[in-house]
């Protein structure tokens, strides 16, 4: 029998706010490999990790690849070492990059790593130490804050996958407007979706594929196979010269980051989590357009947030009445609130409870507690404490889906396209 081994590649944190991109970083190192002769095996792979992780510069992403593990890994790894020094933006403080070189199989404790990576904190002490005991060669720049996402970008298990075709521009370009042909990014999303998705925000006629940053990316394509990228990047006009493009496996939109909580009390705060409960109140809007409410079950409450950036899903969040039960998806941020990507209608209260009309047409009031109604027109009152029960339409429908559109979603987000495959 023949046993393959491989050398594992992680490299992240190489990029800043103002420039570079560590996927661009690894695509260039992709092609001086391929240039010495040393091809790399499958796709490389962009490893979204904790999405509220503090030091992120903005989608909290590693990159990985692999190569055989043969007489070539030394000239590899120094290309690795020395493509990384020459393009990391070193001047940046919160840039600091960590390169891994794991040769071997990826073990049960290195994907369960790669799990802590995405749901909770990792320090660079406890990083180093476990890379160090699972046999990690690590290369630590500045800080080296990066090998905790490039331990993690080369073991996670990657049972639920996407794929991203990212262009790259000229470096003379970068900073300057992306001169991308909006009308055929439409064309392009309207014959490849839903095979390629989040291409467009048709509601706030916005081109999702374009970056709003001034990295190296031009656009980037997402699908759920690779075939369908080659024919939309070639149906994506641009009028610039797009210097190169590599096609990524990757862990976004599959909702990795979300852990199915038991109650709510079981939920800790940075934690992203698919939860149950029934709607306490009537969401209310507070300036800057965010929407709240609470929901509770048995074991606590919490309170639950649709944000300004999410635009019209708050619209359907208000829709949501006392009673109503839900499953929510989604993550506790820095001020303890459910911050909410998507929900599930469980069961819609279709009643709700009135206080009786008087014989004279006026709503009556309650008359304290146990003695019924009593009316403040006429003076009428009734014994019954009894409420009236009404049934309501309701615009939300039961079982359904409901997603906060393409501008505000995670990249780790499975949507709602991706659920029936
Ligand atoms: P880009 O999306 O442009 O690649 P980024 O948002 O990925 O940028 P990085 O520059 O990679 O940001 O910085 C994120 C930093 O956070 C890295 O140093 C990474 O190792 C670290 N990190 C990743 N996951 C965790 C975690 N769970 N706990 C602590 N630190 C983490």
């Amino acid at each position: 029998m023949i046993i393959i081994n491989y050398l594992h590649i992680g490299i992240d944190d190489t990029d800043s706010p103002d420039g570079m991109c560590t996927t661009y970083l690894a695509s260039q190192i992709i092609n001086k490999l391929h240039d010495n002769g040393i091809d790399i095996i499958g796709y490389p792979r962009l490893i979204r990790l904790n999405p509220f992780a503090k030091f992120k510069t903005r989608g909290n992403g590693g990159v990985s690849f692999k190569i055989l593990n043969d007489n070539n890994v030394d000239l590899a790894k120094k290309i690795v070492l020395s493509e990384v020094k020459r393009l990391s933006v070193f001047d940046c403080d919160n840039t600091n990059p960590g390169v891994v070189f794991y040769d071997g199989d990826i073990t049960q404790e290195m994907r369960d790593y790669a799990l802590r990576a995405i749901y909770s904190f990792i320090t660079i002490d406890e990083a180093y130490e476990f890379g160090k005991s699972v046999g990690c060669e690590m290369h630590k720049f500045k800080k080296g804050r990066g090998i905790i996402g490039s331990i993690a970008a080369i073991s996670l298990a990657l049972d639920d996958f996407t794929y991203e075709l990212l262009t790259y521009r000229i470096p003379k370009n970068y900073g300057s407007k992306r001169q991308i042909d909006y009308e055929s990014v439409y064309n392009m999303d309207r014959q490849t979706f839903p095979d390629t998705f989040e291409n467009i925000d048709y509601e706030e006629k916005y081109v999702a594929i374009e970056p709003k940053t001034s990295c190296p990316v031009l656009y980037g394509i997402r699908s759920n196979t690779p075939d369908v990228l080659l024919k939309a990047k070639n149906m994506v006009k641009v009028n610039e010269e797009i210097q190169d493009y590599c096609i990524f496996k990757t862990n976004q939109h599959t909702d990795m980051h979300i852990q199915k909580a038991e109650n709510i009390a079981s939920m800790k705060q940075y934690g992203c989590y698919e939860v149950v409960g029934t709607v306490k109140n009537n969401p209310r809007i507070i300036d800057g357009g965010h929407l709240f409410f609470y929901i509770f079950d048995e074991t606590s409450d919490i309170e639950c947030g649709a944000y300004e950036p999410t635009k019209s899903f708050r619209k359907t969040v208000s829709d949501l009445r006392p009673g109503d039960i839900i499953k929510l998806y989604g993550g506790i941020g820095e001020k303890n609130t459910f911050n909410i990507e998507k929900f599930q209608v469980i069961k819609l209260n279709v009643f709700q409870y009135q206080n009786p009309i008087c014989k004279c047409g006026k709503r009556m009031t309650s008359a304290g507690k146990n003695k019924g109604f009593k009316c403040r027109k006429c003076g009428n009152k009734i014994k019954s404490n009894e409420k009236l029960k009404i049934r309501i339409e309701r615009r939300l429908k039961n079982s359904s889906f409901y997603e906060t559109p393409v501008s505000a979603r995670r990249h780790l987000s499975k949507p709602i396209c991706r659920f029936n495959l």
